[in-house]
Formats: C-alpha cells, structure tokens, sequence
C-alpha cells in the first residue's frame, strides 16, 4: 500500500494511506540519506510504501519515494545529525506582524532565504490586521511592495476578527504547506481560523505510545477540510538559517541573483567591487536597502560558514 506520513513520532508513523484510512506503521530496514546523517529517516509529508499488517491496522514501511524537498533542524548535542523536520513542502508561510510583536524585515529576509535554500515557495501573511492604524497600513504597503516586486505573494489577515480567512484557505488548499513566524504573531489563532472544526484535527491520533517510549511527536500534519495539509511542530515554527556557503548567499536573494549576472566580475561579492551591478541597482532604488541590508548582515555574521 501506498500513504502520506502524517504524523511522526520517532518510531511510529502514522500514515494515511491511499485508501483515505490511517494506518500505524514502523519502519523495516534502514532508510539512509545520502551526505546527511538523520535521527529520523523519515519524516511528516513522506510518502511510503509499506505492507499491512495481519491485523489489519499496522503496517511496516519498506519504501520511501522520493522527495522534492525537506526542511531539517541540526541537533544541538549530535552535531553531526540532524533531523529532517517535514518533507515535499508545496508552501511556507511566514506569518508576520507589524506590531506586538513586530516582525523585523531582517528576520523576514532570513526566513525567505531559508525557503529559498530548502527550495520551498515562501508566502508573507500580515496578521492582526485589525489592530493597524493609518500609519500601520502604509508601512503593510511599503513591505508588501519590497516582497511583491521580488516575487513574494503578500496577504493581509485577521486571524482574531477572521478577516481574509478564506483567502488564505484557498491559497493552501490541496497543498502541504508550512505555517512559520515569531512566537505571538498569531498561528495557533490562525491554524484555529482555518481550521475551527477540531475534530479535523490529526493530532488525536496518540494511542499507540509503548510505556517507556513516549510519544514525542516531532511533527504533525493538519488535514483541511477542502484538502491539503498544514504541517505545524514546534522546531519549525521559527525556520532558522541553515548552512550556506557565503558565495552561495546571493541565489538565495532572488531579485540579487538576477541582478549579478550584470556584474563585471564573476566572482562578486556585491560589497564593493568595480562594477557591481547590485551595488547599483540599491542606488537606482531597484533593490531595496533593506534587502540589501539583510544580505550584508547573512554574509558578515556568524549564520553561515566560513
Ligand atoms: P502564536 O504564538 O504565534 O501561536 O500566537 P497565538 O495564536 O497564540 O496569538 C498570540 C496573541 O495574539 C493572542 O493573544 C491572540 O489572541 C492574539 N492574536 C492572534 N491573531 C490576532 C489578530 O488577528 N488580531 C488581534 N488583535 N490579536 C490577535
């Protein structure tokens, strides 16, 4: 049988299988990555292939397809593994705001170059729409033309008052999509506003911790109602910076890359080399200081390697 993974507690997989029934099923053999060592061989948003049980209602998984995408979170005492949060991400959405808390555009430009590298579409959702005030709304419209103009979908949400609610429904129906953002931007009231039926809720699926082995629960999917899946866990809600070589830096700025190619030399590093296209473009205001800020600040601090 062919399912989705969608819910992972380390040992046990919950997989919800072509035939729309939920299947408990572990894991036979070994599953390796290659270059990366994984505490978890597989993850939310993996689809697998497994054989059912004699009863009827577990299975074990013997495949898994492959995937077109995975975010991970690098261990903190293993350094060398790490542990693939959720795979084949169709969206990321950062949820921002602009007041209590306010979403820094730095933080925003790190979570876009995060997607950027893990190769998920990332979408911007400004939430507590209810609280902005005159001046509030014009700064909605100056982020949104600093993301917009590169390629970043922009919407304006009331997770609270339930104002754009079905926008959003809409842009994440029949997709896996992942909901990020500052602790207190609202995604619970929002997972909660797209989602206010709980019983649509996966997360009750909980019965089969052994005694001894707790069901830590590294991630889990939301199924909607109109299809699609909403993976929330508590590692991924803030994206960190992954590894990324400074040279690579620039790909993961978009409206950067496509400026580079202008340069003169192949090997700039857009900071003050003779004819820096970019440099030139953040003088003629065709890329945002902010940006440009923001991918100084990645290249010069300790985020990335070297
Ligand atoms: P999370 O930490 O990102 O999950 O944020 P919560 O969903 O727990 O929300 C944090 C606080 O913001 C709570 O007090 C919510 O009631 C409030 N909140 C969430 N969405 C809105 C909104 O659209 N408008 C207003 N005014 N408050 C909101």
């Amino acid at each position: 049988m062919q399912g989705l993974v969608i819910k992972s507690t380390g040992s046990w997989y919950s997989v919800l299988a072509d035939d729309a029934k939920r299947y408990d099923c572990r894991i036979v053999g070994k599953f390796r990555m290659k270059g990366i060592q994984t505490t978890n061989p597989i993850a939310v948003g993996d689809r697998v292939k497994f054989d059912l049980e004699r009863d009827g209602i577990t299975g074990m998984i013997n495949e898994l397809f492959p995937r077109k995408n995975y975010i991970i979170r690098k261990s903190i005492n293993l350094s060398k593994q790490a542990q693939i949060l959720a795979a084949n991400l169709d969206m990321a959405i950062l949820l921002v705001t602009l007041a209590s808390p306010r979403t820094s555009l730095g933080f925003i430009d790190r979570f876009l170059v995060t997607a950027e590298a893990y190769d998920v579409p990332a979408v911007l959702v400004f939430n507590k729409l209810d609280l902005f005030s005159k001046e509030g709304l014009e700064i909605l419209q100056d982020f949104k033309e600093i993301y917009q103009t590169i390629g970043y979908p922009c919407y304006e949400v009331s997770a609270l008052k339930g104002i754009n609610i079905p926008i959003i429904q809409d842009l994440i129906k029949d997709k896996i999509t992942l909901i990020s953002g500052h602790s207190g931007v609202g995604k619970s009231s929002l997972i909660n506003a797209i989602l206010p039926d709980r019983e649509l809720r996966t997360g009750e699926v909980s019965d089969w911790s052994d005694k001894g082995q707790h069901t830590t629960t590294f991630a889990e999917m939301y199924e909607l109602p109109q299809g699609g899946f909403i993976v929330d866990t508590p590692g991924i809600r803030e994206l960190g910076v992954i590894d990324i070589e400074k040279e690579e830096l620039s790909h993961f700025f978009p409206e950067i890359f496509k400026t580079s190619h202008n340069c003169r030399f192949n090997n700039c590093r857009h900071i003050n080399e003779p004819g820096c296209a970019v440099l030139e473009a953040v003088n003629n205001d065709q890329i945002a200081v902010s940006r440009y800020e923001s991918y100084l600040s990645i290249y010069h601090n300790n985020d990335t390697r070297h």
